[in-house]
């Protein structure tokens, strides 16, 4: 079902753009079309990936490609995961959920674990043998993240875990979930920190339903209850307690940008499969792309992705080179969504009634792009954000 869209937009390479880089993207491309995309209708029906497909990412050498050999990864950069999350967008399996495991769960590991937490999860990260989730959103508590009630409670060498969290991504499949919890309900964001949670290591951890969403089908998400969950004292991310809120501002940056590498391949897509049906679709005795209207439309919209394409492409050399601040990321992931849920229903919309048959891809991709603007942060907070700049 899945092939790669043509190149629509005529934005060069970016300077980042190695040769080896030219070359994971191609690997990756070919990946998707071969493993991922053949079995994506049944991973939608069943509302979750198989397992045997994230072992499959991680021996092509797609999981974690990012950390350190040392750790089982490929000692890449962010751009390799900007490449593999594009793979996904471009070849049309969005629910794939690689890229948070990738390029937001490890990282915190990466970061701010000691030495002995690196080299016991990321390795297993990198093969799939662990799928990575991460949990901040409860049910009372999603932009104000300082009002999580989830709590960690120190009881000798163990902490223990009580609290329910919502809307996590993988939260089906996840055998590892870092845990945004209160370590001191008392402190505010000081008294925040995050804890790591082998799930198949303990007791008392409850998985909800798997969600039941309008899009992103494919992507398990749940979710997931703590009812004295004891784990190691060792497990707490961090130095010492309360520094989970200055962890989650040095990451999201990153969670923010992929977010908008996402929404620039979708876009991507959505054009190319638009301008091949507005082609070849026939009426009043010419074809739609004929139309004038049509023609503007698109014109319009190829003039923004070429912008927004733009713009990404600066956001991941500056992040590269460790300039990227949170108000840029902000306004990447903000601007970008947007975009991508216009471009998705102007595309539908040039598709007439076939754009809304569940057969025709712009149809899923129109319901894919609609939580874009909501999590990592919805855009109403980015504008907050962006606004703390002015
Ligand atoms: C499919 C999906 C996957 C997700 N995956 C994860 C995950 O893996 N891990 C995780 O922790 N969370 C995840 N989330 C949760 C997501 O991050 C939250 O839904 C999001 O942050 C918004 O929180 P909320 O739903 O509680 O909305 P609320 O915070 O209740 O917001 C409701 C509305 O009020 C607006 N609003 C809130 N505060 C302000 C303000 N100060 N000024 C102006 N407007 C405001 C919001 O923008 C929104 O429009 C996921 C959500 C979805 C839908």
């Amino acid at each position: 079902m899945a092939t790669m869209p043509a190149q629509v937009l005529e934005v060069p390479r970016p300077d980042w753009m190695s040769d080896d880089l030219t070359m994971l993207e191609d690997m990756a491309n070919r990946f998707m079309e071969e493993e991922i995309a053949p079995h994506y209708e049944r991973y939608e029906k069943q509302e979750i990936v198989d397992r045997q497909a994230w072992e499959k990412a991680g021996a092509a050498g797609l999981l974690c490609a990012s950390m350190p050999e040392e750790y089982g990864g490929v000692g890449g950069t962010y751009a390799h995961e900007a490449i593999i999350t594009e793979a996904i967008g471009h070849t049309g399996v969005d629910g794939f959920g690689i890229a948070l495991h990738n390029a937001i769960v490890a990282p915190y590991i990466l970061h701010h674990g000691s030495e002995e937490q690196k080299q016991k999860w990321l390795p297993r990260l990198a093969t799939g043998e662990l799928i990575g989730a991460i949990a901040m959103t409860e049910p009372g508590a999603g932009s104000d993240l300082q009002g999580v009630k989830a709590t960690a409670r120190k009881d000798g060498n163990h902490y223990v875990i009580n609290g329910s969290k919502t809307f996590i991504t993988n939260g089906q499949n996840a055998n590892l979930v870092i845990v945004v919890v209160k370590t001191d309900p008392t402190a505010g964001a000081k008294g925040t920190s995050l804890m790591v949670v082998e799930t198949d290591e303990v007791e008392g951890f409850e998985r909800g339903r798997n969600l039941d969403k309008i899009g992103l089908k494919a992507n398990d998400t749940s979710e997931l209850f703590f009812n004295d969950v004891r784990i190691p004292t060792a497990n707490l991310l961090g130095t010492e307690e309360g520094q989970g809120f200055i962890q989650l501002m040095t990451e999201l940056p990153q969670e923010r940008l992929l977010i908008a590498n996402q929404a620039i391949s979708m876009i991507e897509r959505a054009l190319a499969l638009t301008i091949d049906y507005v082609r070849e679709r026939k009426a009043f005795g010419k074809t739609v792309l004929d139309f004038q209207n049509t023609q503007f439309k698109l014109a319009e919209l190829k003039s923004e992705a070429t912008m927004a394409r733009v713009f990404v492409n600066h956001c991941v050399e500056q992040h590269l080179k460790g300039e990227l601040t949170p108000t840029t990321a902000s306004m990447a992931k903000y601007m970008l969504t947007d975009l991508q849920c216009k471009v998705m229903d102007e595309c539908l919309q040039l598709h007439g009634g076939y754009g809304y048959m569940n057969e025709y891809p712009i149809a899923r991709m129109f319901r894919d792009a609609r939580v874009q603007r909501i999590y990592g942060g919805t855009n109403e907070i980015m504008k907050l954000l962006i606004a703390r700049s002015l």
